[in-house]
C-alpha cells in the first residue's frame, strides 16, 4: 500500500520522547516493510518548548498542527514546570492544539488484551474481551457554559454556579462521530444523560434521538442514565460498543471504564475535529497517562499506550485498518508471549524496559508480516 501522509510528532516531556521513540521504529519498520510513506515531522511542546523557546507551544507549531493529517501527541509537564503560572505551564501546550483544532469528540477506548486480563480489579470473567468506545463531548458542556462563578447574595451568603449547555449542532456532531463509529464496530450505540432530571439532558436525548432517524436509522440506539451506565459499566461491561455522551459525564465514565482495564500505560485516545470540504478531519492521539516523572529516564515506561495510540490514528485517519489491527496483534502477541514493563508484571511474566518491548514489537511485526 503506497501513501503520503503527513503526520506531526509532537514527544513533549518525561517518558514522552522514549515512548515515542518506540513509535518512530515502527514507522520506520513500515517505511522499509510496507511501502507506506509517512511525511513525518517532529517539534517541541510543553516543558521543552518553554526550556528551547519560552512558551509551552510557538504559533508557528500550531500552524503546522493545522496543516498536519494527523498528531501523534506524547505528554508534557513535569516537577521543573510546577511553579509558572497557569498561561506559561506544560499543559497549556495540548489546551490549545484542542483549542485551536476544535477537537470536540475524544475518543477513550476500554479494551482488556487477553494477556492482561487478570490486571482488572474486576474478575476476569467480567471484563474478558471487553472492547468499549466511549466518545466524550470535550469542548462544550458545564466546562465551559456561561455564566459561571460566584456571587453574593442580599442575605450576605455566596454562591457558585456553572452552566451546562448544548447546542443542537454541539450534540448533532459528536453524536454523528459516534454513530459512524458504531458502523465500523458493532453497530450499537448508547447515548447518556440525565433525561430525568435536567432539560439539557432532555434536549441530548431529544436531538440523538432524530439524528438517528434521519440518519443513521440503522444502528441499533439505546438511551441510558448517566448514574445507571456508571453501575452498567461495573456490573457488565460487556453489553456496551459505542458510548456518547457529554463533557462532564465523559470525563467520569471514560476514567470508569478505562481502569476496568487495569493499567494506565496501555491506554490511547483519540480526539476528532469536524471534517472540512474535502472529507479530511483534524485529529489528535496521544496516551492516557502523562509525562511520569517518577520514572522518566530510566527506560521503565510502557511504550504499548503510545504505540497503540498509533494504531489509532493509522485506522481513523489513514484508513490503515488492517495496519492498525497488525500493530494491536504484534502488542498483544508479545503480552502473551510473557513479556512485561513493570506497570503490568504478574507473576510468572518476565520485566523488560521500554527498549526491549519495542523490540520485542519490531520482531514480532516482522513474524506477522513475513
Ligand atoms: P502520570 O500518568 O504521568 O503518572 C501516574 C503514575 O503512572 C506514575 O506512577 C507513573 O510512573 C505511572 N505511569 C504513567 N504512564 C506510564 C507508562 N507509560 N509506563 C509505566 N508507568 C506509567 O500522571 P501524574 O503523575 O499525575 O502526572 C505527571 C505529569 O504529567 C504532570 O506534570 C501532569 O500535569 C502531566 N500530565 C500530562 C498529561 C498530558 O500530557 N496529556 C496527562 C496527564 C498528566
Amino acid at each position: 500500500m503506497a501513501a503520503n501522509k503527513k503526520l506531526l510528532v509532537l514527544p513533549g516531556d518525561g517518558i514522552g520522547p522514549e515512548v515515542m521513540w518506540e513509535v518512530r521504529r515502527i514507522i520506520d519498520w513500515m517505511d522499509r516493510r510496507r511501502m507506506v510513506s509517512f511525511d513525518v515531522s517532529e517539534d517541541l511542546v510543553g516543558g521543552a518548548a518553554i526550556d528551547a523557546r519560552g512558551v509551552p507551544i510557538t504559533e508557528e507549531t500550531l500552524e503546522s498542527a493545522k496543516q498536519a493529517d494527523a498528531i501523534l501527541f506524547g505528554s508534557v509537564g513535569g516537577p521543573k514546570w510546577d511553579k509558572l503560572g497557569f498561561d506559561m505551564r506544560p499543559e497549556i501546550a495540548i489546551l490549545s492544539l484542542r483549542k485551536q483544532l476544535d477537537l470536540f469528540a475524544n475518543l477513550r477506548p476500554a479494551t482488556v488484551l487477553d494477556p492482561l486480563v487478570d490486571a482488572s480489579t474486576l474478575k476476569a470473567d467480567v471484563v474478558r474481551g471487553l472492547d468499549i468506545m466511549i466518545v466524550r463531548e470535550s469542548t462544550g458542556g458545564i466546562y465551559f457554559g456561561e455564566p459561571r462563578g460566584v456571587e453574593t447574595l442580599p442575605d450576605g451568603q455566596q454562591r457558585g454556579f456553572d452552566t451546562e449547555t448544548y447546542t443542537t449542532s454541539e450534540i448533532e456532531r459528536v453524536a454523528r462521530v459516534a454513530f459512524e463509529l458504531a458502523r465500523q464496530r458493532q453497530n450499537r450505540l448508547t447515548s447518556v444523560e440525565k433525561a430525568n432530571v435536567m432539560q439539557s439532558g432532555l434536549f441530548w436525548r431529544q436531538v440523538v434521538t432524530a439524528l438517528h432517524q434521519r440518519e443513521f436509522a440503522d444502528v441499533e440506539l439505546s438511551h441510558m442514565y448517566a448514574d445507571n451506565c456508571a453501575m452498567q459499566l461495573v456490573r457488565n461491561p460487556r453489553q456496551f460498543d459505542v458510548i456518547v455522551t457529554s463533557n462532564i459525564f465523559g470525563d467520569l465514565l471514560s476514567d470508569l471504564a478505562s481502569m476496568l482495564t487495569g493499567s494506565l500505560g496501555m491506554l490511547p485516545s483519540a480526539t476528532l475535529g469536524a471534517p472540512d470540504a474535502t472529507g479530511r478531519r483534524r485529529a489528535l492521539y496521544e496516551p492516557i497517562h502523562g509525562s511520569a516523572p517518577d520514572i522518566a529516564g530510566k527506560g521503565l515506561a510502557n511504550p504499548l499506550a503510545q504505540i497503540l495510540s498509533f494504531a489509532m490514528l493509522l485506522r481513523y485517519s489513514f484508513g490503515m485498518a488492517e495496519d492498525a489491527a497488525l500493530i494491536e496483534r504484534a502488542c498483544t502477541n508479545v503480552l502473551a508471549s510473557g513479556l512485561r514493563t513493570a506497570d503490568i508484571m504478574a507473576t510468572g511474566t518476565a520485566r523488560v524496559g521500554t527498549g526491549v518491548m519495542g523490540e520485542s514489537i519490531l520482531r514480532e511485526l516482522d513474524k506477522l508480516a513475513a
